[in-house]
C-alpha cells in the first residue's frame, strides 16, 4: 500500500503512536512522581529512627541536657550502629549544643518552621540547600521530657542517591520510550496494512464491476469479520442492483416490443392504403383501424407511465374517506355497460349492513378495481357472468371479483401482476390487452396497505381478491 498522509492506514497508526506516548507521558511522570515519593518516605523513616534512637540514649545516659563529653558518646552510639546521618542538637532557642563528628564545618541549618514546629512537639520534616549546593532532607524533632521541651534534635541525610537513582530511571525512561514508540508504529503499520489489505482487495474489485458484469460477486472471507459482513453486503447490494437492471432492461424490452407491434401493424395498414385504395370507403376502413393502433399505443403509454411514475413515487395518494358501498355502485354501474355490450351478466352484493368508509385514494381505488371488472368481462365468453362484492372481515375489508370465464392455469399466477405478463400472447392481443393491468392492480393495492390474490381454474373462472386495510396505509407508500 502507497503512503499517503490521508490514507486510513496512516492515521490509524498516526492516532495509536500517538496515543500510546501520551500514556507513556503520563505513566512516565506517575512513575518517577511515586519513585521520589517513596524513597524520600523511605528516608524520612530512616531519620525519625534514628531521631528516636538518639533521644531513648540520651535520656537513658543523661537526664540534661547533654554535656561536651556527653556529645562524644552520642557520636559512638551512633556509628555503633552503623548510621551515617548527621545529628545534631539544638537548644530550644536554636544554638547548637552537640553534633556529631560528619558535620565538618558546617552545622545544619535551623529554619523558623523547623523551630515552630519542635516547639509545638511536632517532628517537622524539610529538604535544604547547603551552601556547597548539597541536598539535605532534614527532621526536627523535639526532645520532651515532662512535657517541657528539652532539645531539639536535627537529623539529616544526603538526597545525593536518591537523585540519581531518579536521574538512572529518567534517562533509562526517556531513551527507552522513544525506542518503544519507533519500534509500535513500525509494527502497528505492519498490522493495519494487514487487517486493511481486504478493504485495497474489495476496491479493485468492486471497480471492476460495471453495468455489463452486474453478476459478479466479491469473494467473502471466511473469517466471518466486519470486513466479510462488509462483502456480504457488497455483494447483496450487487444483487439488488442486477435484479434492477435486469427489470429495467426487461421492462425496456417489453415496451418496446409492446409498441413495435401495433407501430407495424400501422405501418402496414398505411402502405397498403396508400398504394391500393381508391375509393373513400377503404380509405375510411383504413383510418379506422389505424385509429385502433393508436388508442391502443395510448394506453400502453398512459399505462407505462402510471407506473413508472408510482414506482418513481411520483404519484403520492390522496388519502382521504371513500365510502366503498359507493364505489361499489359506481362500478356496478361500469361493468353492467361493459357486460351488456358482450352479453355478460354484471352482479354487486354488498355483504355488509352498513355503510364501509375506508382510508384510500378515491380515484386510484376506482382506477384498480375497473381493471378487475373489465379483465372478468373481458375473459368471460358471452352468456358468463361477472360478480363484484364487498365484505368486511376484521378490520379489512374484501372485494372480490368473481367471473365463471376461461380461467387462468396455475403455473401462471407468480406471473400475473409482472408488466406485459399475458397468460395467452396472440388471444390477448385479439381482446386489446395491454399486459399491464394487474401489474398497476397490485400497486394501487400495496399502496394502500393491502394486497391481491388470485385462484382460478381453467374452464371455470377466477376468483380475484382484493384485501385493504380500512385504516388505510401505515405509511404514505
Ligand atoms: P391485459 O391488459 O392483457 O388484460 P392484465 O395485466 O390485466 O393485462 O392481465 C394479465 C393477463 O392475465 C391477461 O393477459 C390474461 O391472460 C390474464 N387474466 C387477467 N384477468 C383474467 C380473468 N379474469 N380471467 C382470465 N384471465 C385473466
Amino acid at each position: 500500500m502507497p503512503f499517503r498522509l490521508r490514507s486510513v492506514r496512516f492515521r490509524l497508526t498516526f492516532w495509536y503512536v500517538l496515543t500510546l506516548a501520551v500514556i507513556l507521558a503520563a505513566s512516565g511522570v506517575y512513575w518517577d512522581r511515586s519513585l521520589h515519593r517513596s524513597l524520600v518516605g523511605h528516608m524520612d523513616e530512616k531519620l525519625l529512627l534514628v531521631a528516636e534512637n538518639a533521644k531513648a540514649f540520651h535520656l537513658q545516659d543523661h537526664q540534661d541536657r547533654p554535656a561536651p563529653h556527653a556529645c562524644r558518646s552520642l557520636e559512638t552510639f551512633i556509628r555503633s550502629r552503623n548510621w551515617s546521618q548527621y545529628v545534631q542538637f539544638l537548644s530550644p532557642l536554636g544554638s547548637v549544643s552537640c553534633y556529631t563528628g560528619n558535620l565538618k564545618g558546617f552545622f545544619l541549618p535551623a529554619s523558623s518552621e523547623a523551630l515552630q514546629g519542635a516547639r509545638s512537639g511536632e517532628p517537622y520534616f524539610e529538604t535544604i540547600k547547603l551552601s556547597k549546593g548539597q541536598r539535605i532532607r532534614l527532621l526536627s524533632f523535639p526532645l520532651v521530657v515532662d512535657g517541657e521541651l528539652l532539645d531539639i534534635i536535627q537529623v539529616g541525610d544526603e538526597l545525593d542517591p536518591i537523585d540519581q537513582t531518579l536521574h538512572q530511571n529518567r534517562v533509562l525512561l526517556l531513551w527507552f520510550s522513544p525506542l518503544l514508540l519507533v519500534f509500535l508504529a513500525v509494527a502497528g503499520w505492519f498490522v493495519t496494512g494487514r487487517a486493511l489489505s481486504p478493504v485495497l482487495r474489495i476496491t479493485s474489485a468492486v471497480r471492476k464491476i460495471s453495468a455489463e458484469n452486474l453478476s459478479e460477486r466479491l469473494p467473502v472471507e471466511p473469517s466471518g469479520d466486519e470486513i466479510a459482513h462488509l462483502q456480504e453486503t457488497f455483494n447483496s447490494m450487487l444483487q439488488r442492483l442486477e435484479d434492477s437492471f435486469t427489470k429495467v432492461r426487461q421492462f425496456t424490452g417489453d415496451a418496446s416490443h409492446e409498441l413495435r407491434t401495433p407501430l407495424a401493424i400501422l405501418r402496414g395498414e398505411t402502405e397498403v392504403a396508400l398504394r391500393f385504395a381508391k375509393d373513400p370507403q377503404e380509405w375510411h376502413r383504413t383510418l379506422e383501424s389505424n385509429m385502433e393502433e393508436i388508442d391502443r399505443m395510448g394506453r400502453i403509454i398512459e399505462d407505462l407511465l402510471a407506473l413508472a411514475k408510482s414506482e418513481a413515487g411520483e404519484i403520492p395518494l390522496a388519502l382521504t374517506e371513500v365510502n366503498l358501498n359507493d364505489l361499489m355502485q359506481d362500478l356496478y354501474l361500469q361493468g353492467k355497460t361493459l357486460g351488456d355490450q358482450k352479453d355478460v351478466a354484471f352482479t354487486l352484493q354488498l355483504l355488509v349492513n352498513q355503510e364501509i368508509i375506508l382510508c384510500g385514494d378515491a380515484l386510484q381505488l376506482h382506477r384498480m378495481l375497473l381493471n378487475l371488472v373489465s379483465n372478468g368481462v373481458k375473459y368471460t365468453p358471452s352468456g358468463g357472468a361477472v360478480e363484484l362484492s364487498l365484505a368486511v372481515e376484521g378490520s379489512m375489508a374484501i372485494i372480490k371479483v368473481v367471473d365463471n370465464g376461461m380461467g387462468i392455469a396455475e403455473e401462471h399466477f407468480p406471473h400475473l401482476f409482472d408488466r406485459f405478463y399475458r397468460v395467452d400472447e396472440a388471444r390477448n392481443r385479439d381482446i386489446g390487452g395491454t399486459g399491464l393491468g394487474l401489474s398497476i392492480v397490485q400497486w394501487i393495492a400495496r399502496g394502500h396497505g393491502g394486497d391481491v390474490a388470485v385462484s382460478s381454474t381453467p374452464g371455470k373462472g377466477s376468483v380475484f381478491t382484493v384485501s385493504l386495510p380500512l385504516g388505510g396505509p401505515a405509511e404514505q407508500p
